[in-house]
């Protein structure tokens, strides 16, 4: 028998991560379906084995240290190797001007957006570097791109030109996610693991209300691709939703 490869998706109950979470067993990996809520995560663990797919819930809050420390800990005992970590989890802020939001919200979607990725990142590194080959995506948002923020564009095309998004939280927690991505892309190199960040598109989900125009299948495209990347594949990308690098 093939040896088996092994993926994470954190926030993989719903949305773009429960899309992703299918997508990579589709293409035969086992899935560790990361959810912060049991019940949630069973639920959706459970309507994707009844499709016949290889995915198995794992109790996964970003923000806990010990949720996470737990995580490692039974992934190095049940898998001892990871080939593919999806950095998904991610929440939303208001649409507030940065001269209106207190420090404190900022935190919060920091906590998760950013604190969260470099906790789970690092503690599964041990098991990625074990693959010998591996891919870490994390799903950030054309909202996070600092040239379009320079340009007072909108890259999701939703406001009118010259109008980017005055929102502080999420957007910037975004640019800080592409920073992030780029120093373990560059600590990483010759590894063999390859660190990518990808912007979904504008998807219908929970976060914005199911305002977005994509849908979550469509939306897990671009972050499925540098997951399963050959390893020729680039490092250090940040690929929109049409797979082109944004800035
Ligand atoms: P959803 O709100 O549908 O899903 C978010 C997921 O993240 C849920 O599973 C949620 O779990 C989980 N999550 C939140 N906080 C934590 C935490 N502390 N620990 C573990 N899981 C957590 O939104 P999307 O599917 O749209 O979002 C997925 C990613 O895509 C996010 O990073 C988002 O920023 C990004 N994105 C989305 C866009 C869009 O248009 N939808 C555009 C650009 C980027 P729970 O169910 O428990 O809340």
């Amino acid at each position: 028998a093939k040896t088996p490869r092994y993926a994470v998706v954190t926030g993989g109950n719903k949305g773009i991560g429960r899309e992703i979470v299918r997508q990579l067993a589709e293409r035969g990996l086992v899935v560790y379906l990361g959810a912060r809520d049991e019940q949630r995560g069973r639920a959706a663990e459970s309507d994707l084995r009844a499709d016949g797919l290889d995915v198995r819930f794992l109790h996964l809050d970003v923000t806990d240290d010990k949720s996470v420390a737990l995580a490692a800990e039974r992934l190095h005992e049940e898998a001892g190797v990871l080939h593919v970590l999806v950095n998904n989890a991610g929440i939303g802020g208001p649409m507030q001007p940065p001269s209106e939001t207190p420090t404190e919200q900022v935190r919060t979607v920091y906590e998760t957006n950013v604190f969260g990725v470099i906790t789970v990142t690092n503690a599964l590194l041990p098991l990625l570097r074990r693959a010998g080959s591996a891919r870490i995506v994390n799903v950030s948002s054309a909202i996070g791109s600092l040239s379009a923020a320079a340009a007072n564009h909108d890259p999701t095309g939703v406001h009118p030109p010259g109008e980017f998004p005055v929102m502080l939280s999420y957007a910037t927690s975004k640019s800080a996610l592409n920073a992030v991505t780029l120093t373990y892309a560059n600590e990483l190199r010759g590894t063999g693991i390859l660190v990518n960040a990808a912007s979904p598109g504008f998807v219908a989900t929970d976060i914005n209300g199911h305002h977005g125009v994509l849908t979550p299948q469509q939306g897990a495209r671009i972050p499925v691709l540098l997951a399963t990347l050959g390893d020729d594949g680039p490092t250090a990308a940040f690929l929109g939703e049409d797979g082109t690098p944004e800035g």
